[in-house]
């Protein structure tokens, strides 16, 4: 018995620690036929969303934007852009420049951000809008703009809303950490404009709307034809991609395409996910500020990516698995472990420096393997959500390459967002996930240079040219 205890001491000791954090979370690891399982799950709830009869009940809204192309290089003028909802909230200028000839055409942006403070996110809408506006308004004054003349005005709006045009769409409820009084069932264009007026003296004209999503592809789309899809991966996250309009019910018409903003954050909403689904994500779900919605976004975005490695990192102390059991105040407060955090443990050369400062940052004295152990659980949360990400793609990719009865596509997604762009490794995961789940597509990523409000810019513009064709 005694040389039995001395040999489990010793393989304990020897132990790979990673091992037992691979043991105590293989739930969240997702092999691939269960990734394409949850693919196959998110195309059928695309066919839902997209059809007449089930869209109403359906999770995954698939909502129209009413921007049927890509930028085709013929875009010009002088854009604002308010750009609101995502990790900050911006206003820029955008001068579009037209191409010529094999030229592309160009853009320069001027843009600042402005601070939203914490109680207008939950106040009431009226309160934020105006601060959106007043924005505005320092924004003109600080750049010399005229207010004498009339500006083309767009909106990054990125939230789900429901669109009849362009320049209309009512917020279908808030997401992230979003929940002004007021707004949800309303026209956010004209709560907009309302702002305006009430700040005064500013003459703009609101034409367009855009999710982030669509901005984002419209910016790769300008410079690459072949980009169809926009993909955020930020705070939350989303997908949009161009879908023939004879499968959008919701659209008249039959012919060419519209883009159509999946809002797939909402995937799971209707327990689609539940197979997946562990008792962390439950948590963080419970205590976020929309339970029950948006529960693929709770997976994957960096709203809560920090937290999910909290709640793992916690339980796990409590059962004595890490710090020796200790757990301290700050491991215990909702929030502490940011997805800045999870991005700095899987540094390629500092990860593990990285891990052991934030581990003394929440009071808990760790031995190198407890550090290996965290970094560890980071590496799975974040490999998960990349994985999820990667399973929603390749089901919008197949869909778009069956629409086009094509063997093989060839496709570009554009994309932006703080955990694609500042998490050292989530990128390259992603695309080599995308690739083996569907092999038959040959796809590039381009990080969309100019966010979410380049292609506000663009969107409108075109809708700019088409107003004034219809004038004439
Ligand atoms: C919103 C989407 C948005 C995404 C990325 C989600 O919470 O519902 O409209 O595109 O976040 O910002
Ligand atoms: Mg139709």
């Amino acid at each position: 018995f005694a040389v039995h205890l001395v040999l489990s001491f010793f393989s304990k000791l020897q132990e790979d620690p990673t091992k037992k954090v691979d043991r105590f979370m293989y739930a969240m690891h997702l092999h691939d036929d269960q990734l394409s399982d949850i693919s196959t799950r998110f195309q059928a709830e695309m066919k839902k969303g997209l059809s007449a009869e089930s869209n109403a009940a359906a999770a995954v809204k698939m909502l129209p934007t009413h921007v049927h192309s890509t930028p085709d290089g013929s875009e010009k003028g002088h854009f604002l852009v308010l750009d609101l909802g995502g990790s900050k909230f911006k206003v820029l200028q955008v001068k579009v420049r037209e191409g010529t000839g094999v030229r592309r055409g160009g853009v320069e942006m001027e843009e600042k951000t402005y601070p939203i403070p914490e109680e207008l996110l939950t106040g009431s809408g009226k309160e934020l809008f105006d601060h959106v506006s007043e924005s505005l308004k320092d924004f003109l004054h600080e750049k010399k703009i005229s207010v004498e003349k009339k500006h083309p005005l767009a909106l990054t709006f990125s939230f789900p809303c429901e669109q009849s045009a362009l320049n209309q769409g009512l917020l279908l409820n808030w997401s992230k950490n979003f929940r002004a009084r007021g707004v949800q069932g309303k026209d956010v264009v004209q709560a907009l404009r309302g702002a305006v007026n009430r700040t005064g003296g500013m003459d703009v004209e609101v034409l367009a709307m855009v999710n982030d999503t669509v901005a984002t592809m419209m910016t790769c789309g300008f410079d690459d034809r072949y980009c169809e899809v926009g993909l955020i991966v930020g705070s939350g996250t989303n997908a949009c991609y161009m879908e023939e309009l004879h499968h959008i019910d919701l659209v008249e018409g039959d012919e060419g395409r519209m883009c159509v903003n999946t809002e797939w954050g909402a995937f799971g909403d209707d327990g689609a996910l539940n197979d997946y689904i562990t008792e962390f994500d439950r948590e963080v779900d419970a205590a976020s500020n929309n339970p029950g919605k948006q529960i693929l976004e709770k997976m994957v975005s960096g709203m809560y990516l920090g937290e999910l490695v909290r709640l793992v990192v916690l339980k796990m102390a409590k059962l004595g698995l890490l710090f020796e059991g200790q757990v301290s105040d700050a491991l215990r407060t909702k929030g502490k472990i940011t997805t800045a955090h999870v991005a700095a443990m899987e540094e390629y050369k500092h990860g593990l420096r990285n891990t052991r400062n934030i581990l003394v940052d929440l009071d808990l004295s760790s031995t190198p393997d407890d550090c290996i152990a965290v970094q560890r659980v980071s590496t799975i949360v974040s490999f998960r959500s990349s994985n999820l990400v990667a399973a929603g793609l390749a089901a919008i990719l197949t869909q778009i390459r069956q629409n086009r009865h094509l063997r093989t596509l060839r496709i570009t997604v554009g994309v932006d967002g703080t955990v694609y762009k500042t998490h050292p490794r989530y990128a390259n995961r992603l695309h080599k996930v995308v690739q083996r789940l569907i092999p038959e597509c040959h796809v590039r990523f381009v990080l969309s240079d100019g966010g979410s409000s380049k292609g506000a810019a663009l969107v409108t513009a075109v809708a700019q040219r088409l107003a004034s064709q219809r004038r004439q």
